[in-house]
């Protein structure tokens, strides 16, 4: 018990036998150099895996080509039923998954269930989705002609994806891009690389019993295989999950050759907490905001901007909260606030608290690394809050760990405009009951956010709705409403079924 059953869930994972650093077969390509995957929970070595060579990389290439002869052929529903039986394999392993989430990323074990869910739940979305692959049909304005419009699988789909959701990020493209006839090359997080081995060795079963190509699925490891799909013309779309700096990096490799890109970059999130707000509302979605999965969510509250009437009793509430707050092994469903991924991570963590300070900002709640028994690995670190200013420096960045800025607002025009005026726009979101207020804020004069909540916090969205931001997030739409659009090419059909050949716009061409 120890263990929290994590040696159990290595072995019904299939990951037992890769831990000398071999490939498991399951379309997964590698001979290159080894990975070592360290828990930041606990420290330990978890697994080895062996990065992709160049030429592990051409063979998965390969391998998918060929599938996407197979694939595209599949009419979409059986598609749709293939992703069905990826659904339940995925129900089947839920704890298991889960479990190797929160042990390899550091996650709470509930977030780590939670995002086998949104697997599931996006398994679900696509089956229905399957049958509902629309184009639309218009009519032409010469006679005897019909015109419409359908939608072609676009090819081979990259995805590049973070450390952060080490499993639900691959799951909201593969879903979509498989009913839609693609096939999918992956290259995860070398942070997180069991998580995909494992995904891939659920996924590749599912194919073989279906005696389906297993190049439908691809996996490559390794940081050198994001330069190779971003340069290979056989791949029409990338879609990347990762930071601004290195998105930018991709679009534009991406671009340079024509290919299409769905970037998902990150954000610099703010709750805004009116006069009218329910302030225990408040609370809840602040505080799991900020520091649920140690504030490494893309969509984590990074700012609370609290207008200056209820400030102090904000303050004075979170304060509270936060000292009543566990830091330990995410396993243990005591703790709220598990590690963050690795010590470049605690670095850049107090770093950024340096240099709040050294701007002008004042600490609220106290942060710090956290050392003794269960804090072995050196990643555990205390959520901290900091008065600060919208225009600081680090205000302005995206820092990937558990710290919170609050600001002082007086008129809500002021408060839109500070939550807006950041390079980033992913997710935004108003604590409030006063209804002009909402309107104000969801309206084209309010957030200029992809995500726009009224009384819920930053974190957290539903697989049915399109997932994205603007800004220097990178204005990709993933998962649910029709981002599966992105994953088809369009193309517009006109049959003349007369014998003339009218030409369009009237224009006459005799001879
Ligand atoms: P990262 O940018 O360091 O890495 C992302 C991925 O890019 C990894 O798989 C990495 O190996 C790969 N990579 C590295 N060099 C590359 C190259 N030259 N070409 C192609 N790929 C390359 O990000 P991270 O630290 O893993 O994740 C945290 C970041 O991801 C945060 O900024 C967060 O906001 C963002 N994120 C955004 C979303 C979203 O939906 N908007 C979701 C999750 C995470």
């Amino acid at each position: 018990a120890a263990d929290f059953g994590i040696e159990e869930a290595l072995q019904k994972l299939g990951l037992k036998e890769i831990n000398e650093g071999t490939s498991t077969g399951n379309d997964w390509f590698s001979n290159g150099a080894i990975i070592e995957s360290y828990s930041p929970a606990t420290g330990k070595l978890i697994g080895k895996v062996r990065t992709s060579t160049a030429d592990d990389y051409e063979q998965a290439m390969v391998k998918a080509s060929e599938a996407y002869k197979t694939w595209r052929m599949v009419p979409a529903p059986k598609r749709g039923d293939l992703v069905r039986q990826m659904g339940d394999a995925l129900r089947e392993n839920k704890d298991a998954l889960g479990k190797l989430v929160s042990y390899e990323m550091g996650k709470s074990l509930q977030e780590g269930l939670g995002e086998v869910q949104e697997m599931i739940d996006i398994c679900d979305f696509a089956v229905g989705l399957s049958r509902q692959l629309y184009g639309l049909t218009m009519h032409s304005e010469r006679p005897m002609h019909r015109m419409y419009e359908q939608y072609h699988p676009i090819g081979i789909v990259g995805i590049i994806s973070a450390f952060n959701f080490p499993v639900a990020v691959w799951s909201w493209n593969t879903m979509l891009a498989w009913i839609c006839g693609d096939v999918c090359i992956w290259k995860p997080s070398s942070k997180t690389p069991l998580c995909a081995v494992a995904c891939q060795n659920i996924i590749a079963k599912v194919l073989r019993d279906n005696n389906i190509p297993e190049g439908v699925s691809c996996l490559v490891t390794g940081n050198a295989c994001g330069d190779l799909m971003n340069n290979d013309k056989r791949i029409p779309l990338v879609s990347f999950t990762g930071s601004t700096r290195i998105g930018r990096h991709v679009s534009k490799t991406v671009a340079e050759r024509f290919g299409k890109t769905i970037l998902e970059l990150g954000g610099n999130n703010a709750i805004i907490v009116s006069e009218h707000a329910d302030l225990k509302m408040v609370l809840v979605g602040a505080v799991f905001g900020a520091v649920g999965t140690a504030g490494q969510r893309c969509t984590s509250t990074r700012r609370l901007i609290v207008h200056e009437s209820v400030y102090d009793k904000t303050i004075e509430t979170l304060q509270k909260a936060y000292a009543q707050l566990n830091i330990g092994n995410p396993l243990n469903e005591n703790n709220h606030v598990g590690p963050l991924i690795d010590k470049g991570a605690v670095t850049d963590y107090l770093n950024a608290i340096e240099k709040a300070k050294k701007e002008g900002g004042k600490i609220i709640v106290e942060g710090g690394v956290l050392e003794g028994e269960g804090y072995e690995s050196g990643c555990y670190v205390k959520p901290c809050i900091i008065e600060a200013k919208n225009e600081f420096e680090i205000v302005q960045e995206e820092t990937f760990a558990p710290i919170l800025y609050v600001l002082k607002y007086s008129t809500i025009e002021e408060a839109i405009d500070m939550q807006n005026n950041v390079p980033q726009g992913l997710s935004s979101s108003i604590f409030t009951n006063n209804l002009r207020e909402a309107e104000l804020f969801l309206s084209q004069a309010g957030s200029d956010c992809g995500i726009a909540n009224v009384n819920i916090g930053t974190s957290g969205a539903e697989i049915g709705g399109a997932f994205g931001g603007e800004k220097e997030t990178g204005g990709g739409r993933e998962s649910g409403s029709d981002a599966w659009k992105v994953y088809m090419r369009r193309q517009t059909n006109t049959i003349n079924y007369g014998t003339e050949l009218p030409l369009a716009q009237g224009i006459k061409f005799d001879f």
